[in-house]
Protein backbone atom coordinates (compact mmCIF):
# COMPACT_ATOMS: atom_id res chain seq x y z
CA UNK A 1 0.00 0.00 0.00
CA UNK A 2 1.43 3.44 -0.70
CA UNK A 3 2.51 5.50 1.84
CA UNK A 4 2.98 2.65 4.50
CA UNK A 5 6.72 3.38 5.33
CA UNK A 6 5.92 7.06 5.43
CA UNK A 7 2.69 6.33 7.75
CA UNK A 8 4.24 4.31 10.42
CA UNK A 9 7.16 6.65 10.96
CA UNK A 10 4.83 9.74 11.38
CA UNK A 11 3.02 7.46 14.05
CA UNK A 12 6.25 6.68 15.59
CA UNK A 13 6.72 10.38 15.59
CA UNK A 14 3.52 11.44 17.13
CA UNK A 15 3.29 9.19 19.99
CA UNK A 16 5.98 10.13 21.58
CA UNK A 17 5.50 13.55 21.29
CA UNK A 18 1.56 12.62 22.23
CA UNK A 19 3.48 11.13 25.21
CA UNK A 20 4.84 14.14 26.79
CA UNK A 21 1.96 16.08 28.04
CA UNK A 22 2.64 19.74 27.53
CA UNK A 23 5.28 20.80 24.92
CA UNK A 24 8.20 23.42 24.17
CA UNK A 25 9.14 24.96 21.02
CA UNK A 26 12.50 22.76 21.31
CA UNK A 27 9.98 19.30 21.78
CA UNK A 28 7.99 20.83 18.34
CA UNK A 29 11.18 21.60 16.63
CA UNK A 30 12.52 17.88 17.58
CA UNK A 31 9.38 16.30 16.23
CA UNK A 32 8.96 18.05 13.02
CA UNK A 33 12.70 17.29 12.53
CA UNK A 34 11.76 13.73 12.45
CA UNK A 35 9.15 14.46 10.11
CA UNK A 36 11.31 15.99 7.70
CA UNK A 37 13.19 12.92 7.36
CA UNK A 38 9.76 10.57 7.35
CA UNK A 39 9.19 12.96 4.04
CA UNK A 40 12.35 13.06 2.73
CA UNK A 41 13.15 9.01 2.86
CA UNK A 42 9.18 8.65 1.16
CA UNK A 43 10.81 10.07 -1.49
CA UNK A 44 9.10 13.88 -1.33
CA UNK A 45 11.00 16.51 -3.27
CA UNK A 46 13.70 18.52 -1.04
CA UNK A 47 12.54 22.06 -1.99
CA UNK A 48 9.18 20.31 -0.95
CA UNK A 49 9.51 19.21 1.88
CA UNK A 50 11.23 22.49 2.91
CA UNK A 51 8.47 24.68 2.29
CA UNK A 52 6.04 22.54 3.70
CA UNK A 53 8.09 22.40 7.13
CA UNK A 54 8.63 25.76 7.13
CA UNK A 55 4.49 26.21 6.84
CA UNK A 56 4.12 23.81 9.51
CA UNK A 57 6.41 24.76 12.02
CA UNK A 58 4.99 28.70 11.52
CA UNK A 59 1.94 27.41 12.69
CA UNK A 60 3.04 24.80 15.47
CA UNK A 61 4.96 26.80 17.35
CA UNK A 62 2.30 29.69 17.70
CA UNK A 63 1.21 31.00 20.65
CA UNK A 64 -2.07 29.14 20.32
CA UNK A 65 -0.87 25.17 19.91
CA UNK A 66 1.78 25.65 22.71
CA UNK A 67 -0.69 26.82 25.47
CA UNK A 68 -3.43 24.73 24.40
CA UNK A 69 -4.20 21.54 26.28
CA UNK A 70 -3.33 19.14 23.97
CA UNK A 71 -0.80 20.79 21.78
CA UNK A 72 0.61 16.96 20.15
CA UNK A 73 -3.15 16.79 18.82
CA UNK A 74 -2.60 20.45 17.76
CA UNK A 75 0.27 19.66 15.91
CA UNK A 76 -1.03 16.63 14.21
CA UNK A 77 -3.76 18.47 13.02
CA UNK A 78 -1.54 20.97 11.55
CA UNK A 79 0.53 18.71 9.81
CA UNK A 80 -2.57 16.98 8.50
CA UNK A 81 -4.06 20.14 7.36
CA UNK A 82 -0.70 20.62 5.37
CA UNK A 83 -0.03 17.93 3.76
CA UNK A 84 -4.29 18.21 2.81
CA UNK A 85 -3.04 21.54 1.16
CA UNK A 86 0.11 19.95 -0.03
CA UNK A 87 -1.48 17.46 -2.17
CA UNK A 88 -4.25 20.02 -3.76
CA UNK A 89 -6.74 20.55 -1.11
CA UNK A 90 -10.48 19.26 -2.33
CA UNK A 91 -10.47 16.87 -4.90
CA UNK A 92 -11.11 17.04 -8.34
CA UNK A 93 -12.68 15.47 -10.67
CA UNK A 94 -13.67 15.17 -13.94
CA UNK A 95 -14.72 19.13 -15.34
CA UNK A 96 -17.52 17.51 -17.78
CA UNK A 97 -17.68 20.13 -20.68
CA UNK A 98 -21.25 21.95 -20.73
CA UNK A 99 -21.91 20.54 -23.94
CA UNK A 100 -20.85 16.58 -24.44
CA UNK A 101 -18.95 14.61 -25.33
CA UNK A 102 -16.51 15.38 -23.01
CA UNK A 103 -13.11 14.77 -24.65
CA UNK A 104 -10.90 13.26 -22.64
CA UNK A 105 -6.74 12.57 -23.48
CA UNK A 106 -5.02 10.80 -21.96
CA UNK A 107 -0.99 10.99 -22.40
CA UNK A 108 2.16 9.45 -20.61
CA UNK A 109 5.27 6.94 -20.96
CA UNK A 110 5.10 3.80 -22.24
CA UNK A 111 4.33 1.41 -19.31
CA UNK A 112 2.79 3.87 -17.28
CA UNK A 113 -0.73 2.62 -17.41
CA UNK A 114 -2.22 4.50 -20.16
CA UNK A 115 -4.26 2.27 -21.95
CA UNK A 116 -5.11 0.98 -18.80
CA UNK A 117 -6.60 3.70 -16.90
CA UNK A 118 -8.90 4.75 -19.78
CA UNK A 119 -10.30 1.44 -19.75
CA UNK A 120 -10.80 1.88 -15.97
CA UNK A 121 -11.85 5.87 -16.35
CA UNK A 122 -14.89 4.71 -18.98
CA UNK A 123 -15.60 1.73 -16.36
CA UNK A 124 -16.02 4.60 -13.44
CA UNK A 125 -17.83 6.72 -16.06
CA UNK A 126 -20.18 3.71 -17.10
CA UNK A 127 -21.22 2.91 -13.36
CA UNK A 128 -21.88 6.38 -12.98
CA UNK A 129 -24.87 6.21 -15.98
CA UNK A 130 -22.59 8.25 -18.68
CA UNK A 131 -22.20 6.97 -22.06
CA UNK A 132 -18.05 6.68 -22.28
CA UNK A 133 -16.74 5.65 -25.34
CA UNK A 134 -12.65 4.72 -25.60
CA UNK A 135 -10.73 5.93 -28.98
CA UNK A 136 -7.11 3.87 -29.84
CA UNK A 137 -4.67 6.45 -30.78
CA UNK A 138 -1.69 4.49 -29.58
CA UNK A 139 -0.80 2.87 -33.28
CA UNK A 140 2.84 2.26 -32.73
CA UNK A 141 3.04 -0.01 -30.20
CA UNK A 142 1.20 -3.60 -32.11
CA UNK A 143 -0.64 -5.03 -29.55
CA UNK A 144 -1.52 -1.35 -27.96
CA UNK A 145 -5.01 -1.63 -29.88
CA UNK A 146 -5.54 -4.73 -29.31
CA UNK A 147 -5.28 -4.20 -25.71
CA UNK A 148 -7.64 -1.19 -25.88
CA UNK A 149 -10.54 -3.57 -27.87
CA UNK A 150 -10.21 -6.45 -25.06
CA UNK A 151 -10.40 -3.97 -22.80
CA UNK A 152 -13.07 -2.10 -24.08
CA UNK A 153 -15.19 -5.71 -24.53
CA UNK A 154 -14.39 -5.92 -20.62
CA UNK A 155 -16.10 -3.34 -19.60
CA UNK A 156 -18.50 -3.33 -22.14
CA UNK A 157 -18.21 0.22 -24.38
CA UNK A 158 -17.57 0.92 -28.19
CA UNK A 159 -13.94 1.35 -28.78
CA UNK A 160 -13.14 3.07 -31.95
CA UNK A 161 -9.49 2.52 -33.78
CA UNK A 162 -9.70 4.29 -37.11
CA UNK A 163 -10.66 3.47 -40.24
CA UNK A 164 -8.56 2.83 -43.88
CA UNK A 165 -8.44 6.33 -44.20
CA UNK A 166 -6.23 6.78 -40.84
CA UNK A 167 -3.42 4.41 -42.56
CA UNK A 168 -1.44 4.34 -39.50
CA UNK A 169 -1.80 8.47 -38.71
CA UNK A 170 -2.10 8.45 -35.00
CA UNK A 171 -3.11 11.54 -34.70
CA UNK A 172 -6.09 11.57 -37.65
CA UNK A 173 -7.33 7.96 -35.67
CA UNK A 174 -7.28 10.02 -33.02
CA UNK A 175 -9.84 12.53 -34.69
CA UNK A 176 -11.97 10.05 -36.88
CA UNK A 177 -12.30 7.84 -33.65
CA UNK A 178 -13.86 11.04 -31.73
CA UNK A 179 -15.48 12.14 -34.56
CA UNK A 180 -17.39 8.68 -34.75
CA UNK A 181 -17.96 8.51 -31.11
CA UNK A 182 -19.87 12.08 -31.11
CA UNK A 183 -21.73 10.60 -34.29
CA UNK A 184 -22.79 7.60 -31.96
CA UNK A 185 -24.05 9.55 -28.99
CA UNK A 186 -20.79 9.02 -26.42
CA UNK A 187 -20.89 11.93 -23.60
CA UNK A 188 -17.42 11.25 -22.94
CA UNK A 189 -14.39 10.27 -25.21
CA UNK A 190 -11.48 8.72 -24.04
CA UNK A 191 -8.33 9.40 -26.40
CA UNK A 192 -5.73 6.64 -25.35
CA UNK A 193 -2.06 8.26 -26.90
CA UNK A 194 1.31 6.63 -28.01
CA UNK A 195 3.72 6.58 -25.01
CA UNK A 196 7.53 6.10 -25.55
CA UNK A 197 10.07 4.97 -23.42
CA UNK A 198 11.25 8.06 -22.13
CA UNK A 199 10.16 11.75 -23.27
CA UNK A 200 11.11 12.76 -26.38
CA UNK A 201 10.11 15.52 -29.11
CA UNK A 202 8.53 13.54 -31.83
CA UNK A 203 6.27 12.13 -29.61
CA UNK A 204 5.45 15.62 -28.16
CA UNK A 205 5.16 16.76 -31.37
CA UNK A 206 2.26 14.15 -31.92
CA UNK A 207 0.51 14.96 -29.06
CA UNK A 208 0.20 18.06 -29.43
CA UNK A 209 -1.00 17.94 -33.10
CA UNK A 210 -3.76 15.40 -31.43
CA UNK A 211 -5.01 17.62 -29.01
CA UNK A 212 -5.46 20.15 -31.76
CA UNK A 213 -7.47 18.54 -33.44
CA UNK A 214 -9.52 16.89 -30.76
CA UNK A 215 -9.79 19.99 -28.69
CA UNK A 216 -9.93 18.13 -25.37
CA UNK A 217 -12.00 19.19 -22.51
CA UNK A 218 -9.16 17.28 -20.32
CA UNK A 219 -5.39 16.12 -20.83
CA UNK A 220 -4.61 14.02 -18.06
CA UNK A 221 -0.82 12.98 -17.31
CA UNK A 222 -0.29 9.41 -16.68
CA UNK A 223 1.98 8.85 -14.55
CA UNK A 224 3.51 5.53 -13.07
CA UNK A 225 3.86 6.40 -8.60
CA UNK A 226 6.65 3.49 -8.53
CA UNK A 227 9.01 5.44 -10.59
CA UNK A 228 9.40 7.81 -7.52
CA UNK A 229 11.19 10.99 -8.19
CA UNK A 230 11.41 10.17 -12.10
CA UNK A 231 7.74 10.37 -12.63
CA UNK A 232 8.35 14.13 -11.48
CA UNK A 233 10.58 14.91 -13.70
CA UNK A 234 8.19 13.42 -16.49
CA UNK A 235 5.58 15.50 -14.66
CA UNK A 236 7.90 18.36 -15.39
CA UNK A 237 8.30 17.80 -18.91
CA UNK A 238 4.86 17.26 -19.76
CA UNK A 239 3.86 20.61 -18.43
CA UNK A 240 5.85 22.34 -19.94
CA UNK A 241 4.88 21.51 -23.20
CA UNK A 242 0.64 20.04 -22.81
CA UNK A 243 -0.93 22.35 -20.47
CA UNK A 244 -2.65 19.42 -18.46
CA UNK A 245 -5.68 19.55 -16.55
CA UNK A 246 -4.67 16.94 -14.46
CA UNK A 247 -2.53 13.66 -13.29
CA UNK A 248 -3.34 9.94 -12.68
CA UNK A 249 -0.99 8.20 -10.71
CA UNK A 250 -1.28 4.44 -11.26
CA UNK A 251 0.67 1.59 -9.60
CA UNK A 252 0.38 3.19 -5.80
CA UNK A 253 -0.54 -0.58 -4.33
CA UNK A 254 3.13 -1.30 -5.25
CA UNK A 255 4.77 1.75 -4.33
CA UNK A 256 5.56 1.39 -0.26
CA UNK A 257 7.26 5.23 -0.12
CA UNK A 258 4.51 7.28 -1.54
CA UNK A 259 6.81 10.35 -2.29
CA UNK A 260 5.40 11.13 -6.02
CA UNK A 261 1.60 11.69 -4.96
CA UNK A 262 2.71 13.97 -2.23
CA UNK A 263 4.74 16.08 -4.32
CA UNK A 264 3.47 16.03 -8.15
CA UNK A 265 0.72 18.87 -7.36
CA UNK A 266 3.81 21.01 -5.67
CA UNK A 267 5.72 20.27 -8.59
CA UNK A 268 3.34 20.68 -11.50
CA UNK A 269 0.78 22.82 -10.43
CA UNK A 270 -1.72 20.12 -11.42
CA UNK A 271 -4.34 18.35 -9.24
CA UNK A 272 -4.45 14.32 -9.30
CA UNK A 273 -7.18 13.38 -10.05
CA UNK A 274 -7.22 9.63 -9.74
CA UNK A 275 -5.08 6.67 -8.45
CA UNK A 276 -4.73 3.31 -9.71
CA UNK A 277 -4.86 0.80 -7.32
CA UNK A 278 -4.36 -2.38 -8.41
CA UNK A 279 -4.61 -4.04 -12.34
CA UNK A 280 -8.09 -4.57 -12.64
CA UNK A 281 -10.41 -2.65 -13.96
CA UNK A 282 -12.06 -1.55 -11.21
CA UNK A 283 -9.26 -0.63 -9.17
CA UNK A 284 -9.49 3.21 -9.82
CA UNK A 285 -10.12 5.48 -7.08
CA UNK A 286 -10.81 9.40 -7.12
CA UNK A 287 -7.84 10.78 -5.46
CA UNK A 288 -9.32 12.95 -1.94
CA UNK A 289 -5.75 15.14 -0.73
CA UNK A 290 -7.61 15.51 2.95
CA UNK A 291 -8.58 11.34 3.17
CA UNK A 292 -5.31 10.42 2.10
CA UNK A 293 -3.29 13.16 5.05
CA UNK A 294 -5.58 11.50 7.36
CA UNK A 295 -4.68 8.09 5.86
CA UNK A 296 -1.34 8.91 6.20
CA UNK A 297 -1.72 9.90 10.12
CA UNK A 298 -3.18 6.82 11.28
CA UNK A 299 -6.77 8.49 11.37
CA UNK A 300 -8.62 6.25 9.16
CA UNK A 301 -10.05 6.71 5.54
CA UNK A 302 -13.89 5.71 6.77
CA UNK A 303 -15.74 7.70 3.96
CA UNK A 304 -13.71 5.61 1.04
CA UNK A 305 -14.31 2.37 2.75
CA UNK A 306 -18.13 3.45 2.77
CA UNK A 307 -18.13 4.36 -0.78
CA UNK A 308 -16.65 1.07 -1.36
CA UNK A 309 -18.89 -0.80 0.76
CA UNK A 310 -21.74 1.13 -1.17
CA UNK A 311 -20.64 0.15 -5.06
CA UNK A 312 -19.49 -3.19 -3.55
CA UNK A 313 -23.18 -4.00 -2.19
CA UNK A 314 -25.71 -5.20 -3.83
CA UNK A 315 -28.52 -2.27 -2.19
CA UNK A 316 -31.14 -4.33 -2.43
CA UNK A 317 -29.04 -7.88 -0.43
CA UNK A 318 -27.62 -5.24 2.39
CA UNK A 319 -31.23 -4.43 2.78
CA UNK A 320 -33.04 -7.84 3.31
CA UNK A 321 -29.62 -8.15 5.58
CA UNK A 322 -30.57 -5.95 8.09
CA UNK A 323 -34.21 -6.82 7.97
CA UNK A 324 -32.82 -10.16 8.84
CA UNK A 325 -30.53 -9.45 11.34
CA UNK A 326 -34.02 -7.35 12.87
CA UNK A 327 -36.20 -10.14 12.58
CA UNK A 328 -33.76 -12.43 14.59
CA UNK A 329 -33.90 -14.77 11.37
CA UNK A 330 -29.98 -14.10 10.60
CA UNK A 331 -28.56 -18.02 9.17
CA UNK A 332 -25.78 -19.34 7.72
CA UNK A 333 -26.60 -18.66 4.53
CA UNK A 334 -26.99 -15.48 5.31
CA UNK A 335 -23.23 -15.30 7.18
CA UNK A 336 -22.20 -16.71 3.75
CA UNK A 337 -23.90 -13.93 1.87
CA UNK A 338 -22.24 -11.23 4.00
CA UNK A 339 -18.84 -12.79 3.44
CA UNK A 340 -19.64 -12.39 0.13
CA UNK A 341 -20.27 -9.40 -0.07
CA UNK A 342 -17.59 -8.07 2.26
CA UNK A 343 -15.14 -10.22 -0.21
CA UNK A 344 -16.25 -8.14 -3.20
CA UNK A 345 -14.74 -4.91 -1.48
CA UNK A 346 -11.13 -5.68 -1.49
CA UNK A 347 -8.32 -7.56 -0.28
CA UNK A 348 -8.82 -7.77 3.28
CA UNK A 349 -5.82 -6.03 4.97
CA UNK A 350 -6.43 -3.05 2.49
CA UNK A 351 -10.15 -2.86 3.99
CA UNK A 352 -8.88 -2.78 7.94
CA UNK A 353 -6.06 -0.02 6.73
CA UNK A 354 -8.62 2.48 5.94
CA UNK A 355 -10.07 1.74 9.33
CA UNK A 356 -9.26 4.70 12.05
CA UNK A 357 -7.99 3.79 15.90
CA UNK A 358 -5.98 0.76 14.81
CA UNK A 359 -3.40 0.99 17.93
CA UNK A 360 0.05 1.74 15.71
CA UNK A 361 -2.45 2.88 12.39
CA UNK A 362 -1.62 0.93 9.68
CA UNK A 363 1.44 0.01 10.42
CA UNK A 364 0.22 -2.53 13.10
CA UNK A 365 -1.15 -4.69 10.08
CA UNK A 366 1.87 -6.14 9.41
CA UNK A 367 2.33 -8.87 11.14
CA UNK A 368 -1.79 -9.64 10.71
CA UNK A 369 -1.59 -11.31 7.63
CA UNK A 370 -5.26 -11.98 6.91
CA UNK A 371 -5.36 -15.37 5.47
CA UNK A 372 -7.97 -15.59 2.24
CA UNK A 373 -7.55 -19.09 2.52
CA UNK A 374 -9.37 -18.92 6.06
CA UNK A 375 -12.11 -17.31 4.06
CA UNK A 376 -12.45 -19.51 1.25
CA UNK A 377 -12.57 -22.22 4.02
CA UNK A 378 -15.64 -20.93 5.77
CA UNK A 379 -17.09 -20.28 2.24
CA UNK A 380 -16.58 -24.23 1.80
CA UNK A 381 -17.80 -25.21 5.22
CA UNK A 382 -21.29 -23.29 4.69
CA UNK A 383 -21.45 -24.98 1.38
CA UNK A 384 -21.10 -28.47 2.85
CA UNK A 385 -24.14 -28.23 4.86
CA UNK A 386 -28.08 -29.00 3.47
CA UNK A 387 -30.25 -26.03 3.16
CA UNK A 388 -31.88 -26.98 6.38
CA UNK A 389 -28.44 -27.04 8.30
CA UNK A 390 -27.73 -23.91 7.11
CA UNK A 391 -30.99 -22.45 8.59
CA UNK A 392 -30.68 -24.32 11.97
CA UNK A 393 -27.43 -24.57 12.74
CA UNK A 394 -28.65 -26.68 16.59
CA UNK A 395 -29.18 -29.82 14.86
CA UNK A 396 -25.71 -29.97 13.63
CA UNK A 397 -24.53 -32.67 16.20
CA UNK A 398 -21.33 -35.39 16.16
CA UNK A 399 -21.80 -37.22 13.25
CA UNK A 400 -22.92 -34.32 10.96
CA UNK A 401 -19.88 -32.05 11.91
CA UNK A 402 -17.58 -34.99 10.86
CA UNK A 403 -19.74 -35.44 7.60
CA UNK A 404 -19.65 -31.36 6.80
CA UNK A 405 -15.53 -31.24 7.35
CA UNK A 406 -15.29 -34.18 5.06
CA UNK A 407 -17.38 -32.76 2.88
CA UNK A 408 -14.97 -29.20 2.93
CA UNK A 409 -12.00 -31.02 2.79
CA UNK A 410 -11.42 -29.79 6.42
CA UNK A 411 -11.33 -30.85 10.20
CA UNK A 412 -13.90 -31.20 12.25
CA UNK A 413 -12.38 -28.07 14.46
CA UNK A 414 -12.64 -26.28 11.46
CA UNK A 415 -16.36 -26.72 11.54
CA UNK A 416 -16.46 -26.41 15.38
CA UNK A 417 -15.11 -22.62 15.18
CA UNK A 418 -17.51 -21.76 12.40
CA UNK A 419 -20.37 -22.50 14.26
CA UNK A 420 -19.04 -20.78 17.11
CA UNK A 421 -18.26 -17.67 15.36
CA UNK A 422 -21.66 -17.60 14.06
CA UNK A 423 -23.23 -18.15 17.14
CA UNK A 424 -21.07 -15.34 19.07
CA UNK A 425 -22.28 -12.67 15.27
CA UNK A 426 -25.68 -13.73 15.88
CA UNK A 427 -25.78 -13.33 19.66
CA UNK A 428 -23.99 -10.22 18.74
CA UNK A 429 -26.46 -8.60 15.73
CA UNK A 430 -29.46 -9.38 17.92
CA UNK A 431 -28.14 -7.54 20.69
CA UNK A 432 -27.70 -4.87 17.87
CA UNK A 433 -30.55 -4.75 16.40
CA UNK A 434 -32.72 -5.15 19.53
CA UNK A 435 -30.96 -2.06 21.37
CA UNK A 436 -32.84 1.23 21.65
CA UNK A 437 -31.80 3.47 18.77
CA UNK A 438 -28.33 5.30 19.88
CA UNK A 439 -27.80 2.89 22.73
CA UNK A 440 -25.08 1.27 20.51
CA UNK A 441 -22.81 4.42 20.53
CA UNK A 442 -22.64 4.77 24.22
CA UNK A 443 -20.79 1.58 24.40
CA UNK A 444 -18.68 1.92 21.84
CA UNK A 445 -17.46 5.49 23.44
CA UNK A 446 -18.28 7.98 20.45
P1 LIG B 1 0.58 1.97 -21.28
O1 LIG B 1 1.77 1.51 -22.05
O2 LIG B 1 0.85 3.29 -20.63
O3 LIG B 1 -0.69 1.96 -22.04
O4 LIG B 1 0.47 0.99 -20.02
P2 LIG B 1 -0.55 -0.21 -19.78
O5 LIG B 1 -1.92 0.31 -19.57
O6 LIG B 1 -0.35 -1.25 -20.80
O7 LIG B 1 -0.04 -0.71 -18.34
C1 LIG B 1 1.25 -1.27 -18.13
C2 LIG B 1 1.17 -2.31 -17.02
O8 LIG B 1 0.87 -1.71 -15.78
C3 LIG B 1 0.09 -3.33 -17.24
O9 LIG B 1 0.58 -4.60 -16.89
C4 LIG B 1 -1.02 -2.93 -16.28
O10 LIG B 1 -1.79 -4.01 -15.85
C5 LIG B 1 -0.23 -2.35 -15.16
N1 LIG B 1 -0.98 -1.33 -14.38
C6 LIG B 1 -1.63 -0.23 -14.81
N2 LIG B 1 -2.18 0.45 -13.78
C7 LIG B 1 -1.88 -0.24 -12.65
C8 LIG B 1 -2.15 -0.04 -11.24
O11 LIG B 1 -2.78 0.93 -10.80
N3 LIG B 1 -1.66 -1.00 -10.40
C9 LIG B 1 -0.94 -2.07 -10.84
N4 LIG B 1 -0.49 -2.94 -9.95
N5 LIG B 1 -0.66 -2.26 -12.14
C10 LIG B 1 -1.13 -1.38 -13.03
Amino acid sequence: MAFERLSERLQAVFRQLSGRGKLGERDVDEALREVRRALLEADVHFRVVKEVLERIRARAVGEEVLSSLTPAQQVIRIVRDELTELMGGANQGIAFAPQPPTVILLCGLQGSGKTTTAAKLAFRLKQQGRRPHLVAGDLYRPAAVEQLQVLARQVGVPCHTGGPQAAGDAVEAAAQGVAAATEQGADAVLVDTAGRLQVDAEMMEELRRTRDRVKPHEVLLVLDAMTGQEALNVARAFQEEMELTGLVLTKTDGDARGGAALSARAVTGRPIKFVGTGERVEQLEPFHPDRMASRILGMGDVLTLIERAESAMDQKEAQRLTERIREAHFTLEDFLEQLRQVRKMGPMDEILGMLPGLPGGAGSLKGLQVDERELGRVEAIIQSMTPQERRNPQIIDGSRRRRIARGSGTQVQDVNRLLKQFEQTRTLLRQVAGAPLGAGRKASGG
